[in-house]
Parts: C-alpha cells; structure tokens; sequence
C-alpha cells in the first residue's frame, strides 16, 4: 500500500489530492485508532482550512470523540495545548507549501508529531474503511479553548523577561499572512519590543510572499530593518514552527549558522547532546565539538530529531531550515520560542556578532530526476567506498565535506547535497554525487 503520509503528515492540491472526503474517512480512521479520547483541532489560515477542519470534526465526532477547536494557532502553539490538555491532535496546515495546497498533521498525546508506526495503524484503518461508529447518544461534544495565551505564556517562563524587557528592541516582524500573526507580535509586544509588523493580517491566498521565508522574498522585511534600524527581523513559515531572522545590517542570517548559533547558546549553559539530521552544516559539527557537546545525527524530518532528543535527554535540536526545537518547552519546532531565545542572546551581542562567530562553509544542493530511485539508491550503496553513514541516504565522508545522496519521498528525484570550506570544492562533491548515480543507473 503507498503511503498517504509524507515526512509532515498528509499533503496535497486542495480539491484535487486533498478532498474533505480524504479529510473525513482520514479522521474517522484516527478517531477508531484512538477509540474515543479528547482531541485538539487547530489550523493555519489557508482559505481551505474551515473546510477540512469542519469535515476532520465531523471524522472525530461520529467515532465518539470529544473535539476542541483552537481556532487559528501556530503548529507548536497547538502541540504544546496537545501535551498538556489532550489524548491527540490535529493540525490543518501545509506549512510552508504554496497557497493552493493544505495537509492534515496527527500530534500524538505527548506534544510530537505521530510516529510512523502510529501512522501506519491508522492508514490500515483507512485502507480497510473499518470504522468505529458509535450509538446515537455516543457521538462526541464539540468545544473550544484558547491556546495562544498558555504559549505565550509557557514561552514568558524559559526566557529572562526582565533583562530583555531593559533592552526595549526594535523588532520587524513578517509573519507572511500566516498563523504566526496571532503570536508572535503581541509575544515581542509582552517583551518590551517595539514591534513593526509586516504580513501580519491573517490572509490564506498570501499576497504578499510565498508562506516559505527563504532570504530570496524577504525583501521588503529587508528593507524595513534597514530603513527603520531594527535591532532585528523576524520571518515565519505559514504555520510558524519554523523561523528566519535578519540581522541589524538586512543581512539574511544563513539557517543552517542559525542553528548552530542556538546548539552553541544551549551548550553554554548546560553540556549535553544536539540532535540533527544528516543534513546539517559542519558548522553545526564546529560548535558543539568546541563547545564539549556531543552531536548525534538522525534520518531528515523534525519528527526524528524531536523523538531523538526525548530519547537522549537532549539539551537542543533542529534543522538546518528554522526549525529549531527546545526541550525545556516542548519537543516540536517552535517558532515563537525561537524569536524570545534570540532575543535573549541579543541582550549580550549584535545579531551580526552571533553570526560572525560561526565558521562558515558552502553548501550546494542538486536533484537528478531518475525512474527507479529505489533501486538506484541500492546500487550506488553497493559500490560507495570509504566512510559512509546510512543514517538517510548515503552520507559519504571525506576529510574536506561530505556529500549526501538521498531519494525525494514525494517525487521521482534523488538529491544530492554537499558541503566544504570553499564553493569549488562543494561544488565538485555535488558533481561526485551526480556521477556515482549516472553510473550505476
Ligand atoms: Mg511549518
């Protein structure tokens, strides 16, 4: 059977790959799974999200479910209501996918993301179409609670307010039109920011920039930190799990040194284990190396590193795309905890500082489109020499970089990505990768 589940849940075109009928039987199939319980409901503000919150309901309701529907919230606002408050979640976000597409993403009831055993069941349920359908008066009660307030306020107690409050930082903060409108500027607002705000009206077509925040459409949150001297700026993804910043100058701040800059500030104040995927810059590698940490890598996907770092008891984790998680709160990639840790380590240095401070490398990425990825994945395995880690892909080692081949799960690619301390070198390890698959295909 071919998964319905990608490496973030259930994504697809509204309509024509996400119907509410998929929504429906996709729910009723969680709803049999957990047989019966309390479940959390919340979305993103994409135009479709009523429309498949009010069918995912209706899937839970039917099976006997309690629901409580948050409204609109960031995905780790939801998580963390999760963990505390319920058996289960559901998050109705495509995060940072385009404006035509939506998802559905399953939050077990210790705040992370479904397991993809846990996922498996309820796709054999979905596959089978056994539904629990409950007696007449069985069916389960609809209510709903605010989930902002208690983030906000769980974020308020990791960080030293007062110190930062002294501060008085101006802050531009573009939050794409997304879910994050609801958090984060009233967040820096309760820090003593003065806050400029950019996108923050909450609007599902984003009109303004794609809900992905790479450096290439933050132009205009840019400009404002330029023109109005903002110690900082701040970008979200459409749901806000993930965050980007700019520096004092606009200088976009490379994710992957973002990363590293928050494993070293965790490191510092307590030694431990940093969880990444393979993915990950050497800079991240530096850090934790220097500052006496130990880093452990895992398979690409948030939901790995965060079921890695419960495991290990670890001090910090993330990905090297602004999705950074901080166990002291909760163990799902958290935006707004993010900007208010950031905040924090401006107290006692310039953004531009931070950044300044981490060693800095190349990085390429590249595809290559192939019919068998499987099988050609299996054959560059098998004639690979040297170190090589397995842990996703084929990660081959040298003592400048590495290079990682690893199959897309959604389309009929391999990605090849590199990195070493100059471009030409990274570039010649990408072309090494490229090599090895058009040889063995
Ligand atoms: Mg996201």
């Amino acid at each position: 059977m071919k998964s319905i589940f990608g490496t973030d849940g259930v994504r697809g075109i509204v309509n024509e790959e996400l119907t509410p009928k998929l929504a429906l039987d996709l729910c009723m199939s969680l709803g049999t799974f957990l047989s019966g319980g309390t479940v959390a409901i919340g979305r993103d503000t994409r135009i479709s999200g009523e429309m498949f919150k009010n069918a995912a309901i209706s899937g839970l309701l039917a099976t006997g479910c309690k629901v409580v529907d948050v409204g609109i919230a960031p995905t780790p606002a939801i998580h963390y209501y999760v963990r505390d408050a319920t058996d289960a979640g559901i998050i109705i976000t495509a995060s940072h996918n385009p404006r035509e597409y939506n998802g559905l993403k399953f939050v077990a009831g210790d705040g992370i993301g479904f397991s993809r055993e846990a996922e498996r069941k309820v796709e054999q349920i979905y596959a089978e179409k056994k539904f629990r359908h409950v007696e007449w008066d069985e069916t389960g009660a609809l209510s709903t609670d605010d989930v902002i307030q208690r983030y906000k306020d769980g974020i308020k107690k990791l960080v030293n307010v007062e110190k930062i409050r002294k501060m008085n930082f101006k802050v531009v903060v573009d939050t794409g039109c997304g879910a994050g409108g609801v958090v984060t500027p009233s967040l820096l607002r309760e820090l003593g920011c003065t806050v400029i705000t950019l996108n923050a009206q909450l609007d599902g077509t984003f009109p303004k920039r794609p809900p992905e925040p790479t450096g290439e459409v933050l132009g205009d949150l840019i400009a404002l930190v330029q023109r109005s001297g903002a110690d900082l700026g701040v970008a979200h993804d459409g749901d806000a799990d993930r965050v980007v910043f700019v520096d004092e100058h606009g200088s976009f701040v490379n994710e992957d040194v973002l990363l590293a800059i928050c494993a070293k500030d965790a490191l510092q104040e307590r030694k431990g284990v940093i969880v990444t995927p393979v993915s990950s810059s050497l800079c991240v590698k530096d850090v934790v190396e220097q500052c006496g940490g130990e880093l452990v890598w895992t398979p690409i996907g948030s939901i790995h590193v965060a079921r890695k770092m419960m495991e290990l008891g670890a001090v910090f984790g993330g990905e090297g795309n602004g999705g950074l998680i901080f166990p002291k709160h909760q163990y799902c990639r958290d935006g707004a905890m993010a900007v208010a840790k950031i905040l924090e380590m401006l107290c006692e240095k310039k953004m531009s500082q931070l950044v300044d401070e981490i060693p800095r490398y190349y990085n390429v990425k590249d595809k290559v489109k192939v019919l068998d990825k499987e099988g050609v994945m299996e054959k560059v395995l098998g004639v690979v020499k040297g170190n090589v880690d397995i842990t996703d892909g084929v990660k081959i080692w040298h003592d400048d970089g590495w290079v990682l081949i690893r199959a897309s799960g959604t389309e009929p690619i391999i990605r090849i990505y590199a990195e070493s301390k100059s471009e030409e070198r990274a570039n010649e390890l990408a072309q090494d990768g490229i090599k090895l698959i058009e040889q063995v295909s």
